[in-house]
């Protein structure tokens, strides 16, 4: 692929088709002053049709939040128009401090300071519970 306009930054590759807008949105991407671009449905030989985020800019990257969203990512890591880095995407034990428990019940709700943390309790169906009230993590809303 072509990441000639990139300087330094990050191509974010091999993202299923429809998770792109997904995983621009909860690392913040529509907060960023620099230039990142959100390509959807590319022709993929792997994956049929994947999305690409293209980030103009050596941010700090959440990469558990990536693996989270899917293992079969790849980050480019560019670095003065070189490409120095495939970094593989891993499946995180635990995501902290990103998604939100979404029961009204759960201890997080009222006790404002306590960290959102969730675990990994089933890598098969790729699912995350609370490690308080195990309600099941989504990023679907
Ligand atoms: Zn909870």
């Amino acid at each position: 692929m072509n990441i000639d306009s990139i300087r330094n930054g990050f191509v974010i590759d091999h993202i299923p088709a429809g998770l792109g807008m997904r995983l621009y949105q909860l690392l913040g991407l529509d907060t960023l002053d620099c230039s990142v671009a959100l390509i959807r449905n590319v022709g993929s030989k792997k994956l049929g049709k994947k999305d690409i985020i293209k980030i103009d800019a050596a941010i700090a990257i959440n990469f558990d939040l990536i693996g989270y969203v899917s293992p079969d990512v790849t980050v480019n890591i560019i670095r003065d128009g070189q490409l120095v880095e495939k970094k593989a995407i891993a499946l995180p034990k635990e995501i902290t401090g990103v998604i939100r428990c979404k029961n009204p019940r759960c201890i997080t709700s009222t006790e404002q300071e306590l960290a959102h943390r969730f675990k990994l309790t089933d890598p098969e169906q790729h699912i995350y519970r609370c490690i308080y009230c195990e309600t099941k993590a989504s990023y679907d809303e």
